[in-house]
């Protein structure tokens, strides 16, 4: 099959991610349609090439040897935001703050959570993005996948929630989503948004380069409750320091790129918070972070007994 119009070779992908690290993907697009998107999934498939969506890249990390596949950002008529009502629905790569202050503003409670969350609704989708208690899969009710085969609707029971995490695999992509509101003062969803994002301000740095939570919480009594981030604090990670990535000081959990970070250097911290984490705590911890391309971990992401 010849390559689909717009498609471009050795695009940089760090500039597409909140932490900007990593290289470029070997072919890159941007379909501004669910008919492109299908036909762009169609060519690579029948190519053998694989396949991977960038949303805001706000929990992602590209191997600093980039990705050997299609890298795709959602545009055009996959970004738009529509009200129907009570319901507002939504492209794949819209985004979720936006999506949450527009759907205030038409007197709509539901997806205030969203107004904290730097990602795309299909990124949102995927990840099963959640905070201060907002449940995505409370408020939506359908989304659009495409695939290579065609595009086809899917409920929230059919999509495998839980923590941070969504059955959907590669080349499904996330093209629209349905969210059904419910209507409500339009000045008091806009209050609790503003509040939300002051919390959020107090709780987190703002302003640097990072990818949002690192590790999941863990689910291990060991833990005793805590989150990722205080087990990093309890061994003294905050601020640790491998090449141009630090442990944010004001949250232990988020990784900073100091301005001249590679991917390398974000697998080293990650490595060693965990690495201490298991050795002086048992808990082992899992990314929450996505990988694009192939990476090499260092010796200390293999844990000892
Ligand atoms: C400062 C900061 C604060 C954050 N706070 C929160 C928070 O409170 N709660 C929370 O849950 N997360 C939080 N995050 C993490 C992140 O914003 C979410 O995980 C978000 O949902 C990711 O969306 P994205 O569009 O950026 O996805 P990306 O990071 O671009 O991609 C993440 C994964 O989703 C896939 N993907 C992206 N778009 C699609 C699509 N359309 N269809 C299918 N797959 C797709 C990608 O291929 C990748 O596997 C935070 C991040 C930052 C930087």
């Amino acid at each position: 099959m010849s390559v689909p119009e717009g498609v471009e070779r050795d695009h940089p992908l760090a500039r597409l991610t909140t932490v900007r690290v990593g290289g470029p993907a070997d072919w890159f697009a941007k379909p501004d349609s669910e008919r492109s998107l299908v036909e762009l999934l169609a060519w690579a498939s029948a190519e053998g090439i694989e396949v991977a969506v960038v949303g805001s890249g706000s929990n992602l990390i590209v191997s600093d040897e980039g990705f050997r596949g299609l890298a795709m950002k959602l545009g055009g008529d996959l970004t738009r935001i529509e009200r129907r009502e009570r319901r507002v629905v939504v492209g794949g790569g819209a985004r979720l703050p936006s999506a949450a202050a527009k759907t205030a503003g038409w007197g709509l409670t539901g997806l205030e959570f969203g107004v904290n969350i730097p990602g795309t609704v299909g990124g949102a989708v995927m990840m099963n993005a959640n905070a201060y208690g907002g449940e995505l899969a409370e408020a939506l009710e359908w989304i659009t996948v495409c695939t290579a085969s065609g595009s086809e609707r899917r409920t929230p029971d059919q999509l495998g929630f839980s923590y941070r995490r969504s059955n959907l695999g590669p080349g499904e992509v996330v093209a629209r989503a349905s969210f059904e509101l419910t209507p409500a003062d339009g000045a008091e969803v806009k209050e609790t948004m503003a509040s939300m994002r002051a919390r959020r301000r107090e709780a987190q740095p703002s302003g640097i380069k990072t990818f949002g939570s690192t590790f999941v919480n863990p689910d291990d009594p060991r833990a005793e409750g805590r989150s990722a981030g205080q087990l990093l604090d309890a061994v003294d990670c905050r601020g640790l320091v491998r090449g141009g990535a630090r442990f944010s000081e004001k949250h232990a959990n988020f990784i900073e790129n100091m301005g001249h970070a590679t991917t390398g250097d974000v697998l080293a911290v990650m490595a060693e918070g965990r690495r201490r984490v298991h050795e002086s705590l048992g808990v082992v911890l899992e990314p929450e972070v996505q990988l694009l391309g192939e990476v090499t971990w260092p010796a200390a992401w293999e844990l000892g007994g």
